[in-house]
């Protein structure tokens, strides 16, 4: 007996090389070959009697072949003509350079024979059909047939056999507590009965239901988790009360450069009230890329600080953490607040020191990477932890801080970029509150971002030359490092030919995930200092680096990114005083990958573009979710799904509550244990 954990090489019919392929779609266990859901499905006609076969239809039959054939050859092409019949008629199979065919199949036994249908003066024929060995229990029945996303080598027919024989054996595996309440008391279909019907449906009835309790088991695991886990963080915690003084608060924002937007001080005022209030602040600050976050991060320390508490502010790299602590050390100038900056890269002797300074209380706000959370780093009296664009930085990680705190929890603001609308998020981030930045702040210049074939390419490279020569920098962006196929351009083939066509003489760097992490500073560095004035890259820019010189991104094969993804390349740009320019170059003909490239030319709103994106795509990784460490979404669509959605929140909720029972919480057991292994991955 097999089981769903194990390897798919371990299956019958799967070998090395159909293995390999298998897991570049990321099959790797039997499992994941469960979840490979169909793309579409084709209409597969039962058997019908060869006399009522219609012209020009695509038709099947049940009928036997004749022993003869022919052969002819014609222009260099063989062409092969089998007899076959049932009781009501004669059809001529056809099939072209397939010589084979003449002797493949036995007579006397039935075949499944399916094609189009055409009728060639009194004789029926069918050109290039497919045979199959007649199963009455499948073909005297209309049936769809899955049509799945392939990779070059596999055919849908191998994947529909490694199917078929999983499906086989996954009766049992999926008897449990959270299968039963399904079933027996929300009416839902068994999961088991769920994956035959996905890949094998019956009719569309049964592909409904099948497609009904998939995403709901997406969702509910997702919600129960989130639910579940929001309360563990919550329970007998409080955060430190941090007294806001209005008064040092109010200093500090005199002596910005700027006002607070409205839509900044209504953030701010929520998450004073958090930092005041009784329970420890879990809140998540939504604003697109520029929206001014920082100086929101700021205030916010400002305010612990000043009511003698200390503070963190975590970033995904060291570039960030240096350009913050630039940017806070200039607004923080005329307090007698203290900041220090603490990254993996420092020497030891800098590192310790640094320690030094948050163990004992003289540094008022740390600035840093992931080494502030390391072990040996003790807080005085951390009371509030900021994370921005760390996607990644899941309630696991939040754990961890606990401990920081000694039996209190820092209050923790995470800050992120990338929009999701507001009632999804508060969906979504089952565990967090959220606030919502909106706009920009005033006089910023649009970036203006056109879409061009690539037969344009010269011109655009021309255009980059022009404004390195004129002191401007650049961003060209390609989808992949190296050995791009079918016309991609990579990083480094695009490197090697700019370097000695267009961009001869201009200073170009490149850069790419690959390099180890000193490398890709020091790129970085330079880059930012303007001595690089063009930086070939992948998408390892994304997030947060602020080059305000910066005035061109041109992004190679645009279709292969996501509209999130895009538009944060784009938010790379349009960080100065000069008119930017975002070019995607793309040759897609696809109506719907065009679709979504104008919507970024149309919108240089974030949280418009993910409206779009949600209308656009079908249900997937929707609109980065995957970037925030929650479980993407293989089937369902939190927008497109609403109904299964409010579902699910009820059945979650309920769940939940009975949290005492054993049925309920073997439930959550199982529904954690699932989306752990889901974060897992995605980590
Ligand atoms: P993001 O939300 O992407 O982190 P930043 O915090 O980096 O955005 O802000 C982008 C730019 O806007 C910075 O140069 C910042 O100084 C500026 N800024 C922020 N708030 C305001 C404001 N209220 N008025 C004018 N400029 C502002
Ligand atoms: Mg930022």
């Amino acid at each position: 007996m097999k089981r769903l954990s194990d390897s798919i090489s371990s299956l019958k019919g799967v070998g090395p090389k159909k293995a390999s392929l298998l897991h570049r779609l990321g099959i790797l266990t039997l499992e994941d070959a469960l979840n490979h859901f169909p793309r579409d499905y084709e209409e597969i006609k039962a058997a019908k009697p060869i006399e009522a076969v219609v012209d020009g239809e695509i038709s099947s039959v049940c009928a036997i072949f004749e022993g003869s054939s022919r052969t002819k050859r014609a222009k260099g092409l063989t062409v092969t003509y089998v007899k076959a019949y049932d009781d009501t008629g004669l059809l001529e199979c056809v099939w072209f350079n397939q010589p084979y065919r003449a002797t493949l199949y036995k007579p006397d036994i039935p075949y499944f024979i399916r094609g189009k249908a055409t009728r060639k003066g009194k004789i029926l024929q069918m050109q290039n059909p497919t045979v199959e060995s007649y199963d009455p229990r499948i073909h005297s029945v209309d049936r769809l047939l899955p049509i799945y996303p392939l990779t070059r080598g596999l055919t849908q027919n191998d994947l529909r056999n490694v199917i078929h024989t999983i499906l086989d054996s996954i009766e049992r595996e999926y008897i449990d507590a959270f299968d039963r309440l399904a079933t027996e008391e929300y009416g839902l279909i068994s999961k088991a009965s769920a994956y035959k019907l996905i890949h094998f449906p019956d009719n569309l009835e049964s592909l409904r239901l099948a497609r009904k309790r998939l995403k709901f088991d997406e969702f509910f695991t997702m919600l129960v988790s989130a639910g579940y886990q929001r309360k563990a963080l919550r329970s007998g915690i409080t955060g430190k009360r941090i007294s806001v003084d209005n008064i040092r608060v109010a200093e500090f924002l005199d002596n910005l450069p700027f006002k607070l937007t409205e839509s900044q001080q209504k953030v701010l005022t929520d998450i004073y009230a958090d930092l005041s209030g009784e329970k420890v602040m879990n809140r998540l600050i939504q604003g697109d890329v520029g929206s001014g976050k920082t100086v929101i991060a700021a205030a916010a320390m400002c305010a612990s600080a000043a009511s003698g508490h200390q503070s963190a502010m975590m970033v995904p790299t060291e570039i960030l953490a240096r350009q913050h602590m630039e940017t806070m050390s200039r607004m923080f100038e005329k307090t007698n607040i203290r900041l220090s900056l603490l990254t993996g890269r420092m020497s030891n002797a800098e590192k310790s020191l640094v320690k030094r300074s948050i163990a004992e209380g003289t540094t008022d706000i740390v600035i840093g990477t992931h080494a502030v959370l390391q072990q040996d780093v003790l807080f005085k009296d951390l009371a509030l932890v900021i994370t921005d664009e760390q996607h990644r930085f899941g309630v696991r990680q939040r754990m961890l801080l606990r401990s920081k705190g000694e039996g209190t929890m820092p209050h923790f603001l995470v800050m992120s970029a990338t929009p999701i609308p507001r009632t999804l998020a508060q969906a979504l981030y089952g565990d967090l509150d959220v606030s919502i930045l909106e706009g920009k702040p005033p006089g910023r210049m649009p970036v203006k971002t056109h879409l061009i074939p690539s037969s344009l390419r010269d011109r655009l490279y021309n255009f980059i030359r022009n404004r390195a020569l004129g002191g401007e920098q650049a961003y060209i962006v390609c989808p992949q490092i190296e050995n791009a196929s079918d016309g991609m351009k990579s990083a480094e083939e695009l490197y090697a030919e700019l370097t000695k066509t267009h961009l001869k003489g201009i200073t170009t760097g490149l850069i790419h995930g690959r390099l180890d992490p000193d490398e890709k500073e020091k790129i970085m560095e330079r880059f930012a200092k303007g001595q690089i004035k063009v930086l070939v890259s992948t998408t390892v820019i994304e997030v947060g680096i602020n080059v305000p010189n910066a005035t061109v991104i041109a992004i190679e094969n645009a279709e292969r990114f996501g509209l999130a993804q895009l538009h944060q390349l784009r938010g790379r740009v349009g960080r100065g005083d000069k008119p930017s320019y975002c070019i995607l170059i793309s040759d897609a003909k696809d109506e719907t990958t065009k679709a979504r490239l104008m919507a970024l030319v149309r919108t240089n709103d974030g949280f418009d573009l993910a409206e779009k994106d949600l209308q656009l795509r079908g249900p997937g990784d929707l609109y980065g979710i995957r970037q925030h460490g929650l479980p993407q979404f293989t089937i369902a669509n939190p927008l497109m799904n609403m109904d299964i959605f409010t579902f699910a929140q009820k059945a979650a909720k309920e769940v939940l509550e009975k949290a005492d029972q054993a049925g309920c919480r073997k439930i959550i057991e199982i529904c954690l244990e699932k989306h752990n292994k889901l974060a897992a991955m995605s980590d």
